[in-house]
């Protein structure tokens, strides 16, 4: 039922109603973990994608004015299906992306999460549709109606590929919307594994639309078709800019959630083993390549010595290497242009002065792969690249701090906002550094958790919207209200 995992033949990366097609651009596929090519993906482009849409076009009459309640029957049947291969999409995300095992069996679970909680969303549709509105007058009534608001597109990126798609299908299928998705080029496999179950468990022809391939031949396209009601993309705040931008000519919808430059802050009484562990994890999961990468450490000035030694130390232990293997902590990059590209950031942080603690360049006895050691910069300057822009690889900068209000200036200083956590035994103090920080999402003394029920998304130019939790689902939906007289 799943795509082989290691093939010669080329793998339809198509997906048109029922009908998968192999013969388009082929996307070659990599293992960053051994550089060896793993798959030949056939992908889509323009004329793809205009099949792809106008087969979401013609379900979306049957399934938009299905009730809920089937739909949560269908969402719940591909919740169980996720599990019953969990193994294998495992395996699939770990040999794609290149990340150890135990964290691609945390991105199925969470994947399995999100379509159970939208079943759960979708299950309640059926009786809060045509709720009567009270009105200041009797001579009037209202009734309100959500309505899915039509074809949508979906745009996802490589770090958590599964996970990313589910955060946006799950919803849009609860709401009613029919959906032409675009993997990323570097991580297809996990989706198409994924295609597979779903259409297994039975949601009707044409409600799914998958269309592989690049940015230029498939995204642009996507973005620009004028009947998408709605684009959801995850990625770069580059191209998140051209999405909306081309989004902008047909007067769509746009959810966007796009890079950050995250802080964790140290407080004065932190317990330092627990600081030690949330700065490695925000920093090093996924090795670093996530959104929420907390790559700004801020500390307060009389822990720094002991906190950077403790950093250092537990950065230097991590265990980096072969996802399958046991034990390991850390995977590859996911590809050689990460590789370079994290490395270049390495090399402009040098050449800015900062100090380098640790890491910095390829680990040793790791001869192949995309591997960059843990790395950790101190004495960063503000007004630096390594301070300032998104790396998205394993590389952490710290600065101590005076007071409250610096750390919070620090940690609010730029034009990203999406995450933060806080560290600190006095939860007043951590709560209003909380309160005053400009993030989407803030934990106290917590790894970076979330649940389905809670938003995702940030402040300036990290989001547009919210994904996740009632906002996830509202943001598929259009708002109807009927006023009658009499
Ligand atoms: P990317 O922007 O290069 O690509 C994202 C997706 O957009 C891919 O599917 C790509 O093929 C497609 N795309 C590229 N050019 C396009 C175009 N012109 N029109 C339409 N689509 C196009 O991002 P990436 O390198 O895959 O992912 C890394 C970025 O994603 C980072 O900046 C990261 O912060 C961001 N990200 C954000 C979140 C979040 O929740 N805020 C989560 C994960 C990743």
């Amino acid at each position: 039922m799943l795509p082989p995992e290691c093939s010669s033949e080329v793998l339809a990366g198509v997906l048109i109603g029922e009908q998968w097609l192999a013969d388009g651009p082929p996307l070659e596929v990599i293992n960053p973990s051994t550089e060896a090519l793993i798959a030949t993906v056939g992908g889509g482009n323009a004329e793809t994608v205009e099949l792809a849409v106008q087969s979401a076009a013609a379900a979306f009459a049957q399934w938009s004015t299905s009730t809920g309640a089937l739909r949560a029957q269908v969402l719940r049947r591909i919740a169980r299906g996720i599990q019953q291969n969990r193994q294998t999409l495992m395996a699939l995300q770990s040999r794609n992306n290149g990340k150890p095992l135990a964290e691609a069996g945390l991105d199925v679970d969470d994947v399995i999460a999100t379509f159970d909680y939208y079943a759960d969303l979708a299950q309640g549709l059926d009786a809060a549709q045509d709720r009567d509105v009270e009105l200041p007058v009797s001579d009037y009534a209202a009734r309100l109606r959500r309505e899915p608001c039509g074809v949508v597109a979906l745009i996802v990126p490589w770090n958590f590929p599964m996970v990313t798609t589910a955060w946006k299908l799950a919803p849009a299928l609860a709401a009613g919307c029919t959906v032409v998705l675009k993997p990323s080029e570097v991580t297809p496999l996990p989706e198409l594994a994924l295609a597979r179950i779903i259409l297994e468990a039975g949601l009707p022809a044409g409600v799914l639309n998958i269309v592989c391939g690049t940015g230029l031949a498939v995204g642009a396209p996507l973005s620009a078709h004028s009947q998408v009601a709605k684009i959801s993309f995850t990625g770069s705040n580059a191209v998140g800019v051209q999405v909306m931008q081309r989004a902008a000519e047909t007067v769509k919808g746009v959810s966007l959630e796009l890079g950050g430059k995250s802080s964790l802050i140290v407080l004065e009484d932190a317990d330092l083993e627990l600081a030690v562990e949330l700065t490695c994890g925000g920093g090093f999961y996924n090795a670093g390549q996530m959104c929420s990468a907390t790559s700004r450490v801020l500390v307060a000035e009389h822990l720094a010595d002991a906190f950077v030694a403790k950093v250092r130390a537990r950065a230097q232990a991590i265990i980096v290497g072969d996802p399958f293997v046991d034990g390991v902590q850390m995977g590859a990059l996911v590809n050689r242009a990460q590789y370079e590209r994290v490395l270049a950031h390495i090399a402009r942080g040098l050449a800015s002065g900062a100090r380098l603690e640790c890491g910095g360049g390829r680990p040793q006895g790791l001869a192949q792969g995309f591997y960059v050691a843990p790395t950790v910069f101190t004495d960063v300057a503000l007004d630096s690249s390594l301070w300032n822009e998104e790396i998205f690889g394993p590389v952490i900068c710290i600065r101590s701090f005076g007071t409250e209000a610096e750390a919070i200036a620090l940690a609010n200083q730029g034009d990203f906002g999406l995450v933060a956590t806080v560290v600190g035994r006095d939860r007043v103090a951590a709560n209003r550094v909380a309160d005053a920080l400009q993030a989407g999402m803030v934990w106290i003394n917590a790894p970076q958790v979330i649940f389905p029920q809670t938003a995702w998304g940030g402040y300036k130019q990290s989001s547009i919207g919210r994904e996740l939790g009632p906002w996830g689902l509202a943001a598929f939906q259009e708002l109807k209200h009927v006023v009658s007289a009499g």
